[in-house]
């Protein structure tokens, strides 16, 4: 019999975590996942991912509702707006995936050790319920998927009422009059994006000369004309330099690139400046683990520590703070951990904003192509001359694809458009296939498809687009 009660523990179970839990037990590992919250899924399930993409769902009905159905001959008298049972769907979709993750794990005979997990050395894990009690468990290997938080910031700290982070801003118990997001990254144009189409007026203030920063500029410009036709306002180039309070109202004092001063006065306020990692209280001094620059716990090419036995894999090491980076990094270490060849390609993640139209891109941006000096050649195919699009009503945005001057290999594809999310899926391939934009160009693609949109836009590459 092993000396250890475990061959792994997983600490946390978001996406990262969870994932690594079962594929090791797939691979017969003896597992037991450290989760303290009431539910499993981390984040993701519970605040991040799932209940924001309900939300954003929810509220796109309402505002086609509203705005477009009629477009298509479909009259609808007058639609309102059910706030509360919008927000328990919501609940009702994140309890349905937390409770499957819980019966995935007896499925695959992964033990949930409820309670807040700590190392005590390398091998030996404290884990400390919720009544203060605290058990020891023995382990083999360890990986850390603690994930992040919301960062604070001095201007706007949290008060959960009137300034709050992305979880409070998934559960206003009504439409906010004025909104003011303070960072116009992922979180914040999505959260945004809710409840400017459940009626609120939305002001993004963004520190930065683009909203996406790090994302092709040409995607960011696009979306940020669409989102301001539909409303919202942006401060680019502007940082929150105070906040004041009232009973009900909250004031963001800003600085502009020139200099000047603008106040802003809402009635809520979410700060989206970017997520930080989580490791309080995980007892890294115990085993000796010191953190990388912004907090990050330092791990190798396989995902393991300056300390042999523990590994760190998803948000809480470094790379892009998204759900499916964690979950591939989960499968990669629990099969390097019993010996195989676990390995992500991280030029091939793609990144998604759920607003609408959506976002998506994976690989190389042209700005990055340009920077790194490369040479390239580029195809784009506007959805207004695609046939499925105009079908659909939807005819905004655009495919953009990046390919070597040379060897036509796919280096970046970025899409502002309808189901841009789904979309990337075929490009992602791509670009983890190495594929040249001539094997995209001479697939057949279903017609009418907003997928033509990406074959045209491979056919651009070479200057050949046939419906432009
Ligand atoms: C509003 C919002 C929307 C998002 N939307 C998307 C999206 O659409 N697509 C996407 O890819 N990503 C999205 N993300 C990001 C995504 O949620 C994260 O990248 C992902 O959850 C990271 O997974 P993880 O496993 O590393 O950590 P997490 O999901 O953060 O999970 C970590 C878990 O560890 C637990 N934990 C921490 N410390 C301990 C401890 N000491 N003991 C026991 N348990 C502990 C925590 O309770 C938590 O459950 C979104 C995030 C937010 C906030």
């Amino acid at each position: 019999m092993s000396e250890f009660e475990f061959d792994l523990i997983v600490i946390g179970s978001g996406p990262g975590g969870y994932v690594c839990a079962i594929r090791g037990a797939q691979l017969g590992l003896k597992v037991a996942c450290v989760e303290y919250e009431e539910t499993l899924g981390g984040t993701c399930l519970n605040v991040g991912c799932i209940p924001s993409k309900a939300l954003l769902q929810s509220s796109e009905y309402y505002a086609h509702t509203l705005h477009d159905l009629a477009k298509h001959g479909v009259k609808v008298s007058n639609p309102t707006l059910d706030l509360p049972t919008m927000l328990k769907r919501k609940d009702d979709v994140v309890k349905g995936l937390t409770q499957g993750i819980q019966g995935l794990f007896k499925k695959n005979k992964v033990t949930w050790l409820k309670g807040r997990g700590s190392f005590v050395t390398a091998n030996k894990i404290k884990v400390t319920g919720a009544d203060g009690q605290a058990k020891e468990v023995t382990t083999k290997n360890v990986v850390i998927a603690t994930g992040s938080k919301p960062i604070e910031i001095p201007p706007a700290k949290f008060d959960r009422k009137l300034i709050v982070s992305s979880t409070g801003a998934l559960k206003f118990e009504s439409v906010p009059n004025h909104l003011i997001v303070i960072g116009g990254g992922v979180i914040g144009l999505e959260l945004g994006s809710v409840w400017m189409r459940l009626g609120a007026k939305v002001t993004v203030i963004e520190a930065m000369p683009q909203i996406l920063t790090g994302m092709d500029s040409d995607l960011a410009k696009g979306l940020m004309k669409i989102l301001e036709k539909e409303g919202m306002t942006f401060h680019l180039g502007t940082k929150l330099t105070e906040t004041k309070t009232s009973k009900n109202q909250v004031t963001a004092i800003c600085q502009k690139p020139d200099g000047s001063v603008v106040e802003i006065t809402g009635d809520k306020m979410l700060v989206s400046v970017g997520r930080k990692a989580n490791t309080e209280g995980l007892g890294l001094e115990q085993i000796g683990l010191t953190l990388e620059a912004q907090g990050k716990v330092p791990v190798d090419h396989h995902y393991r520590t300056p300390v042999s036995s523990v590994y760190a894999i998803g948000d809480v090491i470094k790379g892009p703070m998204l759900a499916h980076k964690a979950e591939d990094e989960g499968v990669a270490v629990a099969e390097i951990i019993v010996g195989q060849a676990g390995h992500v390609n991280y030029e091939a993640i793609p990144g998604v904003v759920y607003t609408w139209p959506e976002v998506a891109s994976v690989g190389i941006t042209e700005d990055k192509a340009k920077e790194q000096g490369l040479n390239v050649k580029i195809g784009k195919f506007p959805f207004l001359a695609n046939g499925r699009a105009k079908a659909l009503g939807n005819t905004d945005g655009f495919v953009k694809i990046i390919a070597d001057q040379k060897t036509d290999r796919i280096l970046g594809a970025h899409i502002l458009g309808p189901n841009a999310s789904e979309l990337i899926a075929e490009l992602a391939v791509a670009v983890e296939f190495s594929a040249s934009a001539e094997d995209i160009a001479r697939s057949t693609h279903a017609h009418p498809t907003l997928a033509e949109a990406i074959k045209e836009a491979a056919l651009g590459v070479d200057k050949r687009s046939i419906h432009i």
